[in-house]
């Protein structure tokens, strides 16, 4: 076995590696950016490098820097992790080069797999069933629409370079085909340094279902079962289990012959996946299956079968790639219980999923184990404090939870869901909750299509009622009293006496004020009015982030965040922020609404779509605009004439920033 090895990753996959690592009696080495410097990867290797600058390309992608690093610091070998250089079969043939070993599969299973229209050709002729479609060689619109108008709508677009849900369109008629090609070559361009794509028809009610398979160097390979990836949202996936509902041992071993097979085809070794597509209208059947595209590296959702099968797929990376053969064969191997991940991300889910920034200013967990085995498993690779940056995927966490059944795992799902608290950036945990509580989820009625079906009631805000916004009041009035015993905590507006008198705030929420008038009754009891209601309740500070309240009756806990000039209230399992606004701070003056656009997000400008002094049509793309490497579209809000713009191609820019102001139409010249 290795006596040191370099991790070529950041954030959680970083982390998760290294544990088994120094589990094993591994030296870590691992590799970091000007942006990460305080990661947490960092902080837990026990040596790291310098490799360059925030954007990957100049640190997570630098091949060269990376086995530099290796050399110097005596490492012997290097994980790619997922992501960055993982499926880079020049980069595995450098390290090996370089006299070290790539701890994943041999470059030309890299390269045979690398490409989605190559390994469609190859699993078609090693007689894996293949989704039906067109992946030749031609760039020319004109033949892929005439393919496209073959293959019949709905197809999907992919860039045949792709991963991560990256340069894929999906066409619905043909009137639409033209801007989606166009759109998916520019993302497949920008992404993979290669504009390319297949067509491929596209299944209704898709159900994503792998097969991981684990491969020695000596040729046992086996397969450990599969995992249902069909809660997906932009083609990307956001809660996986393992085993898929529904499996019938039939299909199981079809799928894992298939698997197994495409691994063989390839002479495969370590750890890969095989991705299915599965026609769900008639149930999983044995003849209802196509094979995807291959991942030649780690999943992020690998750990779900490490719950079920007991398995540590790090430590048969590391054992594989130093040559140990598998001492199990496919009938040693059984399925235990049932396993959940959940993605936890930054982001925002009422705006189309945008990625969200911010700094993670309270994270609170319940207890758990991280990156091992456990009923409750969290995989993060940031700690309280940290950013969230537009550099990186915003993924902050992975929740894993293991149960006998699939009812107990979701059951465990549901209640871990509801005692995460994370204030200072948007994230998706309430619809991670909606969906845990979804009633077509709890049957196993999973397909692709179910988020964006459901999308309306799932992220149905959950109601700020008076108990939050009294709690708010309160809390940033400065009124409780000081748990017994803490440090300086409520700062928010500054310390208090409770005093008869009446205290007015302006919180806002969701962009909404709300204007309160609070009274200390004595005690702990207050009175508060906003708006057209008033309640009499009494809040008490447990600790520093936890009150007790009792309102009609009722007693309640509820949990605080705060930072500067922001309260999050969590109670009944969703996270509740109000802003209080410095009064002193002038009014932006607020462009008419549908006289500008604005950046939703920070991001990259791929491209304007128009000149200043020029006439555009309500509905036309204005910005594409790239961030976390996922193009968002932006259009414009009415008819009119460009008087300002505001970004030009290739620049940065900030959340928020003006990007283009329409003239007024009175002047209506044409
Ligand atoms: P990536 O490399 O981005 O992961 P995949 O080929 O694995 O690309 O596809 C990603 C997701 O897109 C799949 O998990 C599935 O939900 C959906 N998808 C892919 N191909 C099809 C198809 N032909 N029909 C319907 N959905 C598809
Ligand atoms: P999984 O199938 O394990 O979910 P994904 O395809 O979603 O894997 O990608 C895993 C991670 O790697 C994600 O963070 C994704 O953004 C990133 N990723 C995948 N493929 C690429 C790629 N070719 N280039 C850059 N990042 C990628
Ligand atoms: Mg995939």
């Amino acid at each position: 076995m290795f006596d040191r090895i370099l991790v070529a990753n950041r954030g959680e996959i970083a982390c998760r590696v290294m544990a088994t690592a120094r589990r094993l009696g591994i030296a870590t080495v691992t590799i970091f950016s000007s942006a990460d410097r305080n990661a947490r990867h960092v902080a837990m290797a026990d040596e790291a490098i310098h490799v360059g600058g925030a954007a990957a390309s100049e640190s997570y992608l630098r091949g060269p820097a990376i086995i530099e690093a290796a050399l110097r610091t005596g490492a012997k070998a290097i994980h790619p992790g997922y992501g960055f250089l993982s499926e880079n079969p020049d980069f595995a043939e450098a390290v090996e080069a370089a006299g070290l070993t790539f701890i994943g599969p041999p470059a030309s299973a890299i390269r045979a797999m690398g490409l989605k229209d190559a390994a469609k050709a190859l699993m078609d002729r090693a007689g894996v069933p293949i989704v039906p479609g067109w992946h030749g060689e031609s760039l020319d619109p004109a033949l892929l629409f005439k393919e496209a108008e073959r293959i019949g709508y709905p197809v999907l677009i992919k860039a045949r370079a792709g991963g991560g849900g990256k340069g894929m369109r999906l066409v619905e008629r043909s009137g639409d085909f033209h801007d989606s090609l166009e759109g998916a070559m520019r993302e497949a361009e920008a992404s993979f340094g290669d504009p390319h794509c297949l067509i491929e028809r596209y299944i209704t009610s898709p159900r994503h279902v792998e097969i991981q398979v684990l491969a020695d160097t000596h040729g046992h390979v086996v397969h450990l079962f599969e995992r249902d990836c069909s809660l997906q949202r932009r083609h990307q996936k956001v809660i996986e289990e393992a085993p898929a509902p529904g499996m019938s041992a039939e299909m199981r071993a079809a799928m894992g012959r298939a698997a197994v097979e495409a691994a063989r085809a390839i002479g495969y070794a370590g750890a890969g996946t095989v991705e299915f597509i599965a026609d769900g209208t008639r149930g999983l059947r044995p003849d209802g299956f196509w094979f995807m595209e291959m991942n030649t590296r780690l999943q992020v959702e690998h750990p779900v079968t490490e719950a079920i099968t007991g398995l540590d797929l790090v430590e048969w990376q590391l054992r594989i790639a130093a040559g140990a053969s598998l001492p199990f064969v496919q009938d040693d191997l059984a399925i235990d219980g049932h396993a959940f991940e959940a993605r936890i991300c930054a982001e925002d889910v009422t705006r189309g999923f945008l990625p969200a920034t911010g700094q993670i200013s309270h994270l609170a967990m319940p207890p758990h184990a991280a990156f091992e085995h456990s009923p409750v498993r969290i995989d993060s690779g940031v700690v309280e404090g940290d950013s969230i940056t537009p550099h990186y995927d915003p993924m902050i966490a992975k929740l894993i939870v293991h149960g006998e059944t699939r009812e107990d795992a979701l059951a465990r799902l549901i209640s871990v869901l509801g005692m995460i608290e994370i204030a200072g950036t948007t994230t998706n945990l309430a619809l991670l909750r909606a969906l845990a509580r979804h009633d077509g989820f709890a049957r196993g009625e999973v397909d692709t299509g179910l988020i964006a079906r459901d999308l309306d009631r799932l992220v149905e805000v959950a109601g700020t009622d008076r108990r939050h916004m009294a709690i708010a009041a309160i809390v940033s009035l400065g009124l409780l009293r000081r748990p017994v015993g803490t440090d300086p905590w409520y700062n928010l507006v500054g310390w208090r006496q409770w005093s008869t008198n009446a205290s007015h705030i302006r919180l806002e929420r969701r962009g909404n004020g709300h204007d309160f008038v609070v009274s200390s009754l004595g005690g702990h009891r207050f009175e508060v009015a906003c708006g057209g209601w008033r309640i009499a309740l009494s809040v008490r500070a447990t600790n520093d982030h936890a009150v007790e309240c009792e309102l009609e009756g009722h007693v309640f806990h509820a949990r605080l965040a705060i930072a500067g000039e922001h309260v999050t209230i969590f109670l009944d399992g969703d996270a509740h922020g109000f802003d209080c606004p410095d009064p002193l701070a002038g009014e932006d003056e607020p462009a008419e609404a549908d006289d500008g656009i604005t950046a939703p997000m920070p991001g990259l400008v791929k491209l304007v779509g128009a000149s200043e002094g020029e006439r555009v049509m309500k509905g036309q793309r204005l910005f594409v605009l790239e961030a976390m490497k996922m193009e968002h579209t932006l259009v414009a809000p009415r008819d009119g004439i460009v008087e300002i713009l505001g970004a030009a191609e290739g620049d940065q820019v900030e959340d928020g920033t003006l990007l283009l102001r329409l003239r007024s139409e009175e002047t209506g010249d044409g």
